[in-house]
């Protein structure tokens, strides 16, 4: 056991997410208090082997008031990739275009989206591709996952699981839960699986000599790249993850003039992504974009207006919840963020009965993740960081994931139907208890 856990997070040598400056601490404890107001493990550890377990939510980074608790940085590992030659993929989360402008004196919300790219190039990207297109795919499966569970009756309350510190936390705290958590990978986990065994096939190139490097608000995808479960015939589907402040770092270094950029579109070698993956960003979001596709596939019909703005799933509160109709029954909704609350929903869930609950363990969801830049006003950074991407979302001419032509061609070319074998093989994944 560390020295000062009574005081502050013991963080183990070879966390892949976060890591501690000794010389910097200053024994403040904010980070132990934000792991056990908001995340809900302090107080409640567990260990693996020696090592306390950490759900790699580097929510502590954040809080942290003299940069002793970083990210690991991957940078040089990001620019030896580069540099060897290797087809270095970049595929972008949701959250970052907002965010990343905050690095070079932007406001929060500022969608930067077309710089971003730029930079990326600038650094030597081979491609530059949108995560939306993964979250239009995680939409497909999930809403096709709650359908089939509402129709059975099985595992419900079905659980989100594109965040790896929540999934993490329900294996260490939870393990009871694990047949409620969806099968889905996560929009990051489903896209390199396709870049890796289909892409790369489509374009030629060997996948060992493909490099995907996901750009994320997030340090626990750092831990979930190197999930076993999430190997593929090639090695690591996900070779690398850097957060928004090592890239916001990096261009900096590179002496690249980000604000003077010229916006840069996607590569259109692969497939983008709708609204509804775009909000996938913002607490709700994703119990949103999968609300919508469920109503289009159990009525035929386009989810009406209320469903495209569910302002009960939105907004800074930690516990959402919500009613819809699917299948002519009730469906309760409830959307967390901070597993700290979860932990409040789980251990009243045999009287507090819901069908769906999304559970993203940073404050507002992505928006406010473990690797986003620092700020000292959380509530409305986070806030205006989620208006940027309900706003991206309205003004864009797709919004609904089932109409994205890309995905309709995705399962005609290699895909079948959602819940196929190869959607299962390819998009889904398993989980595992731990100690
Ligand atoms: Fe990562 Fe988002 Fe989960 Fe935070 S909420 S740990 S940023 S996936």
């Amino acid at each position: 056991m560390e020295k000062y856990s009574e005081i502050r997070v013991p963080i183990a040598h070879d966390n892949p997410s976060i890591k501690r400056k000794e010389s910097r601490c200053v024994l403040c404890g904010k980070c132990k208090d934000v792991c056990a107001k908001q995340i809900g493990v302090a107080g409640y550890w567990k260990y693996d082997g020696n090592d306390i377990v950490c759900i790699n939510c580097g929510q502590c980074a954040n809080v942290c008031p003299v940069d002793s608790i970083t990210e690991q940085d991957d940078t040089a590992t990001l620019m030896d990739a580069i540099n060897s030659g290797k087809k270095v993929v970049f595929i972008l989360s949701p959250s970052v275009r907002v965010s990343l402008g905050e690095m070079f004196n932007m406001s929060a919300g500022e969608l930067v989206t077309g710089k971003m790219v730029a930079a990326l190039k600038k650094l030597g990207a081979s491609y530059v591709f949108d995560t939306t297109f993964g979250a239009d795919l995680t939409i497909m499966e999930e809403a096709s996952e709650l359908i089939e569970r509402i129709k059975s009756g099985e595992n419900l309350p079905q659980f989100t699981s594109c965040c790896p510190a929540w999934v993490k936390f329900v294996e260490t705290f939870y393990p009871q839960f694990i047949p409620n958590l969806s099968t889905c990978r996560s929009p990051i986990g489903m896209m390199s699986s396709l870049l890796k065994h289909h892409f790369a096939k489509q374009q030629n190139i060997n996948p060992a000599d493909l490099y995907v490097v996901a750009i994320t608000p997030c340090v626990a995808k750092k831990f979930e790249a190197k999930r076993s479960e999430l190997t593929g015939e090639y090695g690591p589907n996900c070779n690398l993850v850097i957060t928004v402040r090592e890239l916001g770092k990096l261009i900096k270094q590179q002496k690249i003039n980000f604000k003077t950029l010229k916006d840069e579109p996607f590569d259109t070698a692969y497939p983008t992504g709708s609204g509804a993956g775009v909000i996938f960003g913002a607490s709700g979001g994703v119990m949103e974009a999968a609300v919508r596709t469920a109503y289009y596939l159990t009525t035929g019909n386009k989810p009406p207006e209320n469903l495209l703005k569910f302002t009960a799933l939105r907004g800074a509160n930690n516990i959402k919840t919500a009613k819809v109709e699917l299948l002519g029954k009730e469906i309760k909704l409830c959307a967390i963020f901070g597993t700290a609350a979860a932990r409040t929903v789980l251990d009243k869930l045999k009287t507090k009965k819901y069908d769906f609950i999304e559970v993203m363990t940073c404050p507002n969801g992505c928006v406010g993740g473990g690797g986003q830049p620092k700020c000292s006003d959380t509530i409305a950074t986070v806030t205006a960081r989620a208006n940027g991407l309900y706003g991206a979302d309205e003004k864009m001419p797709l919004r609904l994931s089932y109409q994205n032509p890309q995905i309709i061609e995705a399962y005609k070319q290699f895909l079948d139907n959602p819940l196929s074998a190869a959607a299962k093989k390819y998009l889904h994944t398993t989980y595992q208890p731990r100690k």
